[in-house]
């Protein structure tokens, strides 16, 4: 399937107050419509939006996106949007409300997965709450909830299907799946989120900006220990700097325990496993490897899963050699590998009272922690 996006941002309404449309209202650092579209980015091979023509220069704001113009309903913006794509090679079409923008890959996946074996597929929650019937502010009557679903978005569709629905279509409908039935087409329900909701009062918006502000303030935290023995030797390689020593460290890689340590702390914080899992031991690449290889690797994860690390701790733990006189070149070491302020490293150093394998100088143990800060 060649998946195009439709997302409807025509709408004029007012009820989630503010002087603008919800939809190009701000919400964190981007416009709501902003958002959908991000969210719809990575299944579509194309987007167009359909917008109310007071808002096309609004709609000059947004990056690759076909913006269409749409019409006085909800089902004449649609189509605008669909005649748009007549003649380009797609097969399939997402319709998303703009003023959703927290629908997640998963529900997106559901609707695709779906749309390989139907005509037709939209998320849905089934209804929870009992249902009454009211008049002058007194329960009437109450009504059967089985069956009942409230419905969302991205609906999708057999792009030429859905098209001729809407060219089939007089007046108005409720959505897409509307239209679709009315056409004879088969709609599969998938499970929908609470998350997707829409932004239609402004208690919406102000649950939509604490969910922005959870993910502004997502921070995760890591720990690392790593142990190596001593070996014969003339010195020992501790956080990236070569200390005199008359033992030196047995190791598969250069046996950095710190350095290595820190890393295993990063992964941590990424749930993203150890070193080992990365460079396997059981590579002969890695042998005698500096590693300083292994940390800038966890330094360049940390970014391209939008993190930044703000905190990293480093204890060794040995009777000799002294740390004391290195620790501040180590530190600048770590920060000069990870690209960040010296500040934020700290290393520092314990013997363990001459008790247990460190204390006996059977080798060298160290530990580490790792703060990382994300954003949207
Ligand atoms: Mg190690």
């Amino acid at each position: 399937m060649t998946i195009a996006a439709i997302i409807v941002a025509a709408g004029r309404g007012s009820r989630a107050g503010g002087a603008l449309p919800k939809q190009w209202q701000m919400l964190g650092p981007r416009m709501v419509v902003e958002h959908a579209i991000a969210a719809l980015r990575p299944h579509a091979s194309r987007i167009v939006v359909a917008v109310h023509r007071d808002d096309t220069d609004r709609a000059g704001r947004l990056d690759d996106v076909l913006v269409v113009q749409g019409g006085a309903t909800r089902a004449a913006s649609v189509r605008a949007a669909l005649e748009a794509l007549a003649g380009t090679d797609t097969t399939g079409v997402l319709i998303h409300d703009a003023a959703r923008p927290f629908v997640s890959t998963a529900i997106i996946d559901r609707v695709l997965a779906a749309m390989a074996v139907k005509s037709g597929a939209a998320p849905a929650l089934p209804v929870t709450d009992a249902l009454w019937r009211g008049a002058a502010g007194l329960v009437s009557g109450t009504a059967d909830r089985t069956g009942l679903y409230r419905a969302q978005t991205p609906q999708g569709f057999d792009y030429a299907a859905i098209l001729a629905a809407h060219r089939a279509l007089s007046g108005d409908a409720a959505d897409d799946v509307a239209i679709a039935r009315a056409a004879g087409l088969d709609v599969a329900i998938v499970e929908g989120e609470e998350a997707n909701f829409k932004i239609t009062h402004p208690e919406d918006f102000s649950r939509a900006a604490r969910m922005i502000g959870e993910k502004t303030v997502d921070v995760r935290v890591g720990n690392g220990f790593d142990v190596h023995a001593f070996t014969v030797g003339d010195g020992v390689t501790l956080c990236g700097v070569r200390v005199a020593h008359d033992r030196a460290l047995l190791g598969h890689s250069d046996a950095d325990v710190g350095m290595h340590a820190l890393t295993d702390a990063i992964y941590g914080a990424l749930a993203e496993g150890d070193i080992g899992r990365h460079f396997p031991p059981s590579d002969p690449q890695w042998k005698g490897a500096d590693s300083t290889v292994f940390l800038r690797h966890a330094g360049a994860r940390i970014a391209e899963r939008g993190y930044r690390l703000t905190q990293a701790d480093v204890t060794l733990i040995c009777e000799r050699p002294k740390i004391g006189p290195h620790a501040d070149a180590m530190r600048g070491t770590l920060a000069r590998i990870l690209g960040v302020e010296t500040d934020r490293i700290s290393v520092k150093a314990t013997t363990s009272e001459r008790l247990g394998f460190t204390g006996r100088e059977e080798g060298i143990a160290a530990m580490a922690t790792a703060t990382l800060v994300g954003g949207p």
